[in-house]
């Protein structure tokens, strides 16, 4: 017979982070660059105020449980703000991705039947363009105060953020339901297709957050100043607004400014401890860094993910004091899945060995369970040599897209497939060849556009570089090398390809470098092979 067990029945939800925070943190600081300008400075008590301010607000303008909001904003308290007042309020809370295209971002508002829209005065006039295409919307709310208003609008009855709040009591009693209730929802950037929308529970992000601040995860606690890069709304900014507020660590959020000059104010004034975001950041930063002979200091670690870390910059970082730590993740999953942290084997182990470990994407975070199948859907060794189709399981693995009956994503048996080719190791580190379709197929064999890529970033004069597959009639296809270089910098092709020598199989080497002045990404700052690809199909060797 079972016998229950007799704790508490409570159920886990967004609200009680930031009522956390507001109890045994209150002091600790949330700092915001704005996009009016100065620096705003506020704490969790205020915070956690203004948000019960809001969330009253909300209830006037009659936002119900279940209600999508939506938002177009930057890193800043404002957002912040609305992350706990929507979720709070038994809302959804719908950050749409600014950096898409006009029709992108009206096409996710419309699916997800958005009733209001908050943003900020940067987009202004991008609301303004698809306000006649928007069907659901009710309420357009400005993130701004009074005197930042426009005088003139073609937005009908715009609501300005700091009236909304100030005319409303902070007193409110956070609602309580089912921790299975819809918080928020991110649509993927859609490299192919329409977005795809993946909604989450206060269940699935709650314990996101405990797994996500653990030791080897990312490492969140009251002693850490964090400041998150990637933007809260792309995966909720890695769940760092939700870890952070857990763990009452200082919040530095960086808003619309993300260039080198200002993360490395930012970083020195408000001594970050921990940063995270893409690639293309660190190098920003790490350019500025040099050009003006700067040294960073109160940055212990840096949170690499949503494309590999290249091993020049894991270097780099290293000379700075900065220790680097891959993460791997989607959208789909909250999106944390692994991270690159050593274990107690290989503590004192050279420099060689930690890079190696470093540049893998890690090993799973307790919660998330991992494994690679061949195209047969046929389970394959964790040796580190097998590579095949990654699959995951896990409480903050999406289950089903919004809004779609058809589901070609999961096994029958439960399995997420991520669409990422990679191999596992015996101590359970994954590491990443490529995206299922960006595979380089020689003869037959995978070729790593993404080691090839990594290899080539390393080189002096190189800016920025894509491996892509080029048919050729003998192989099939041949890796060829698309490469911007520096500013400034020369470098031929045949020196490039000479950069490979040893550090590769031979067969590896891309057979050609082409010279380009930029690369084509999507709007989350990847690289866009399909585009690349179009690019150079009429390509001769
Ligand atoms: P998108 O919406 O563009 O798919 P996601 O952030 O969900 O954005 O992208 C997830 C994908 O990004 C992963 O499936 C993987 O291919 C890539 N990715 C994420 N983290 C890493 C990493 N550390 N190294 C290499 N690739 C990564």
């Amino acid at each position: 017979m079972m016998l229950r067990g007799q704790m508490m029945d409570m159920p886990l939800l967004i609200s009680d982070l930031l009522t956390h925070a507001e109890n045994y943190h209150g002091d600790s600081e949330i700092v915001s660059r704005t996009v009016e300008g100065p620096i705003h400075r506020y704490t969790y008590r205020d915070a956690a105020k203004r948000a019960r301010q809001l969330a009253n607000a909300l209830k006037d303008l009659q936002v119900a449980m279940g209600d999508r909001v939506g938002t177009l904003a930057w890193n800043g308290y404002r957002h912040y703000e609305i992350y706990y007042a929507v979720s709070g309020s038994g809302s959804v809370c719908h950050t749409v991705n600014p950096r898409l295209f006009a029709e992108q971002i009206s096409y996710i508002i419309n699916h997800a039947e958005d009733q209001v829209l908050f943003f900020e005065l940067s987009f202004l006039p991008q609301v303004e363009q698809i306000v006649g295409e928007l069907k659901t919307v009710r309420h357009f709310v400005l993130m701004t105060d009074r005197a930042n208003m426009p005088r003139e609008t073609s937005i009908p009855n715009l609501i300005c953020y700091e009236d909304l709040v100030n005319s409303h009591s902070d007193q409110l009693a956070w609602p309580q339901f089912d921790e299975n209730t819809a918080s928020s929802l991110c649509y993927t950037s859609g490299t192919t297709g329409n977005p795809k929308g993946v909604m989450y529970s206060h269940r699935s992000t709650v314990l996101h957050a405990f797994a996500s601040s653990l030791p080897d995860s990312l490492d969140i606690s009251a002693q850490s100043a964090v400041m998150p890069v990637v933007p809260m709304f792309h995966v909720n900014g890695w769940g760092l607004p939700y870890s952070c507020t857990m763990n009452g660590a200082k919040l530095v959020l960086p808003g619309p400014k993300m260039d080198g000059v200002n993360l490395y104010e930012l970083i020195e004034e408000e001594g970050v401890t921990m940063a995270a975001g893409v690639p293309t950041i660190w190098m920003m930063l790490l350019q500025h860094c040099q050009r003006n002979h700067l040294k960073i200091h109160p940055l212990k670690r840096v949170i690499i993910g949503g494309s590999a870390a290249p091993e020049s910059m894991v270097d780099q970082l290293a000379e700075h004091g900065a220790e680097v730590r891959q993460l791997w993740g989607m959208t789909e999953l909250s999106p944390c899945g692994t991270t690159s942290t050593p274990k107690f084997k290989h503590n004192g182990c050279n420099t060689a060995t930690l890079r190696h470990l470093q540049g893998k994407q890690g090993r799973p975070i307790y919660g998330v369970q991992i494994r690679i199948v061949d195209d047969e859907g046929q389970p394959l060794p964790h040796d580190g040599k097998a590579f095949g189709n990654l699959q995951v399981k896990g409480p903050w693995v999406l289950s089903q897209y919004f809004g779609r009956e058809l589901d070609d994503n999961h096994t029958a048996d439960g399995w997420f497939n991520t669409g990422d080719v990679v191999n596992i190791d015996a101590d359970g580190y994954m590491k990443i060849t490529d995206r299922t379709k960006d595979v380089i197929k020689s003869g037959g064999e995978w070729i790593s556009s993404i080691e090839l890529e990594n290899i080539m970033v390393g080189h002096p004069a190189v800016q920025e570089a894509a491996a892509i597959g080029v048919v050729h009639p003998k192989w099939d296809e041949r890796p060829l090398m698309v490469v911007v270089l520096k500013e400034g910098a020369s470098a031929t092709r045949d020196e490039l390809i000479g950069f490979f020598e040893g550090k590769i199989a031979k067969w590896w080497t891309p057979d050609d470098v082409a010279f380009v002045d930029e690369l084509p990404h999507t709007a989350t700052g990847k690289l866009q092979k399909l585009k690349l690809r179009e690019m150079f199909k009429d390509y001769q060797w």
